[in-house]
Parts: C-alpha cells; structure tokens; sequence
C-alpha cells in the first residue's frame, strides 16, 4: 500500500489526511506542534496514526508522497530533507483536487482574496448551486471532496498553496493583484512570489476561465503566462475590459452594475466585485440574477469594517490590512481626514508607496507596536503628528483627542499582529470593543 504523509495538522492537514485514508493510503500525520484536542480524536477515530510535537524523520522519508500544509517554510530541515530526497511534495488543494469532478473557482491575489471568494460564494448560493467553500478559508478542502455533495467550489488560494500545486486546474482562475507580500518566504525575490502568484494559470487551456486585474503593473508584464482563449479583464482605464469601472459604475459586456448599489465600498472593492460577478457569470448565471444576489452580501469582519460613532468621529477597523497594499486601499476609500493607526510585525515593507497618500490625507498617526522605530523615522518627515505606543488603549485615546467630527479613526496596520495579539482577528477584536467602551463606557 503506497504511503503518504501529512505533515502539519490543522483543518487542512486533517481534511487531506481523511480524503487519503478513505482512498486506500496508509496514512501518518506529523505535526511539530500540538494538535488540537478534536482533530486528535477524529485522526483515532480513522485509525490514522499521528505524532504531535515531533517530526520523525525516518518515518516522512519513507512515504511515497508528502502533503504539506502551506504554514511549513520551505527552510524547515525536513523539507529541505524531504526534497533532497526527491519525494513529491504537495498541498492539500493539488491532492484533494485529484479527487473531485465539481467545477472550481479559485481565487489568488496578494489582497481582496477572502473578500471575493466570499461574495462569489455567495452568488452561486444564491443561485441555488450546491457549492462548498475552502482554501484558506472555512473548512478544509479535502474533508469537503470526500464528503462529495457540492457540484462547485470556490476556494481562495494562497501562495504557499500553489507553490505546491503541479496538475490543479480550476474551471475559473482569478488573479487580483500582485504586490509585495511574505517576501520572507520567497528568498527576498519579489519575482519568486509572482511566478508562485501566476501558477493559478499554470494548467490553464482554452476552456478555462482567466479572470484578473488588468491595470496591475505586474499582471500586465507576466501577460503572457495567461492563455488569451478566455480572458477576463478588469480595469479602471481599458474601456474594452471585461468589467470596465467608471465613475459610480461597472460596465460589463451585458449590462451595468451601479456601484452606488453596491454591498461593500472603496476602489478595491469594486475590482472584488467585478472579479467575483465574472467569475459566476463563467459557471451561467446571468447578469440580472447577479445584481439581485450581491445586494445581500455581507463581507467578513476586520476588512474596512465600521465599528462605532462617537461625536461625529468614526471608527474603522481594518486589522486584516497587513502589508502596505492593503493600507493604500484603505486610505483611498476615505475622503475625510483619517487619524491612521499602524504597526505590529514588520514584514520587510516598503513605505515609500504610501508617502502621498499619508501627506495628502493622513491628519495624525499613531505607531502601535513593540518596534515603531521604522514607521516613526518614515514618516516623520511627513505626517505633521506622530505618537507611538504598545497599548492599545492609549492608541486610541490619543486618536480621540486628535480628531475632530467628520474625521475617520482606521486602523489599518500594514503590518502582522504577532508582537502585541494573537492575530489580525483578535486585534481587531480588542479595536472594536476598547473603541465601545471609551466612547460609550461599556
Ligand atoms: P486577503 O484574503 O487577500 O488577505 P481580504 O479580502 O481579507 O484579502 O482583504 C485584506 C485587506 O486588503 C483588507 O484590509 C482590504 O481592505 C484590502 N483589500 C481588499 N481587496 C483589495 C484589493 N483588490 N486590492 C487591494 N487591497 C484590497
């Protein structure tokens, strides 16, 4: 019997060691780490054997293929021992993907992935589709194919993912955006995250659906690794583009979406929302259908989220902005004068790109993490108040005074959330209920 090994146990790890185990594999599971109480009861529950807190080598090097889950670097000494060993290595999606028949979506980008892959979701739903969501998000892919009830899938895609995707071939391929992000795992090379970035396209054929930003300059010089049969081009300036934006519009070649409509605001949001309408249009639904179902749509919390009022002041919290990117979104969506507050883990981001925007609208900023030194020597020069703090609290407080009605509080970090929380979801938890206690002390 042919051996595959899973190594990291979360809800992806599982998942595809389940699917395995149900296909006839001998199955081990190691996780460095410690697995969770309920996913050590379901891997006994399946005779599936398992170790936490180790990684035993001579066991993984005996398996035949390794799925690995897309937290594990490609430094770690096992992989580096994995691969010397030439052993194929590959994710959950490349695994579970062998094993379905259901159509798929798969959304990749360096920003607006979840929000996409949510509303198109979202729309297939609506339409009655019997579709799972997974990837990055939800529950895990391969849990999903083995339990065989959805004809579609949409799953959001990371990086890491397809660096370990060979034969995936999505019905519908989505590529968002291109911009500097975990450059720690790609050597520091800003072209090893793009080439990770376009393999969505790499088993593209003239059925598949392309979908992506047309106006992004990094898009725009790889062209050519997307196959031109069905393209789909989104753009603010190329009137011919698939979803054409203009004004308080989107202009596609069947009719036009009023973006004064729309479920979710900003720039950003409605290249998101061209990319997901696209991509149901590609599976049959039909334009009409499309604008009835987006109007309830309701995005996921920490992304341009409003989260109080307090005279005339309001609160934003946008703790998923983790690389500068996403913070250039957010300051776009404003036209008030924002009191920004910034900072956490520092991912080897590049300010430079957020200069004009922080000058032209950016009233005051406040650092908030353990190491502010490079946000404070940044913008410095730029920003006329400045105040850096490790206590959220404070950061807040201070904003308050600062502000003035009609101005925005966003807090909007470009950077992970590792020094001071748990992660982007309880900072921007911790934002949302210190912002409801000091404006209405509970
Ligand atoms: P991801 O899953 O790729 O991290 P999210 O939908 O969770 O993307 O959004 C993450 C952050 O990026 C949010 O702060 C959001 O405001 C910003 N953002 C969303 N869509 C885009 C986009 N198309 N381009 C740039 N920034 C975006």
């Amino acid at each position: 019997m042919s051996k595959i090994v899973v190594l990291g146990g979360g809800e992806s790890g599982v998942g595809a060691a389940l699917l395995a185990k149900s296909k006839g594999f001998d199955v081990f599971l190691s996780d460095q780490g410690l697995l969770k109480d309920a996913f050590q009861q379901t891997l006994a529950e399946h005779s599936i054997r398992f170790e936490s807190g180790q990684h035993s080598l001579d066991e993984i090097l005996s398996a035949s293929e390794i799925i690995i889950s897309p937290g594990i670097p490609e430094k770690n000494e096992v992989v580096k021992a994995i691969k010397a060993k030439g052993i194929s290595l590959i994710s959950e999606i490349e695994f579970a993907a062998r094993y379905t028949d259901a159509k798929i979506i798969a959304i990749t980008g360096s920003n607006g992935k979840t929000t996409t892959t949510l509303l198109t979701y979202h729309l297939l739903k609506e339409a009655g589709f019997h579709v799972g969501l997974g990837g990055n998000i939800g529950q895990s892919f391969a849990k999903q194919v083995l339990d065989n009830t959805y004809d579609y899938f949409v799953l959001e895609i990371s990086s890491f993912q397809l660096d370990r995707c060979f034969s995936f071939k999505p019905d519908v391929a989505v590529l968002l955006n291109i911009t500097p992000d975990h450059l720690d795992r790609y050597e520091y090379k800003f072209e090893n995250y793009i080439f990770s970035k376009f393999r969505i396209f790499q088993n593209a054929s003239e059925k598949t659906t392309c979908i992506y930003w047309g106006d992004d300059e990094v898009i725009q010089q790889y062209l050519g690794r997307i196959p031109t049969a069905q393209q789909k081009t989104i753009s603010f300036t190329q009137p011919e583009a698939s979803a054409f934006i203009k004004d308080q519009h989107i202009e596609f070649k069947d009719g036009t979406f009023d973006l004064t409509k729309a479920p979710i605001q900003g720039p950003h949001n409605a290249i998101n929302m061209s990319a997901a309408m696209l991509a149901a249009e590609a599976v049959g639904i039909s334009l009409s259908d499309i604008k009835s179902y987006i109007a309830t749509f309701q995005n996921a919390p920490h992304r341009l989220e409003p989260c109080g009022n307090w005279h005339g002041i309001s609160f934003v919290n946008d703790s998923k902005a983790t690389n500068v990117d996403a913070v250039f979104y957010a300051l776009n969506s404003f036209k008030q004068p924002i009191i920004l507050i910034m900072g956490g883990v520092d991912k080897g981001n590049e300010y430079e790109v957020l200069d004009s925007l922080v000058d032209e609208k950016v009233k005051a900023l406040i650092c908030l993490g353990k190491d502010n030194s490079k946000l404070e020597s940044h913008f410095g020069p730029i920003c006329p108040q400045i105040y850096s703090t490790e206590v959220l609290e404070d950061a807040i407080k201070k904003g308050m005074e600062w502000a003035n009605s009609g101005d925005v509080i966003l807090l909007s970090p470009a950077c992970a959330s590792f020094d001071l929380f748990k992660n982007y979801e309880d900072r921007g938890d911790q934002f949302k209920e210190a912002v409801k206690r000091l404006c209405h002390g509970n």
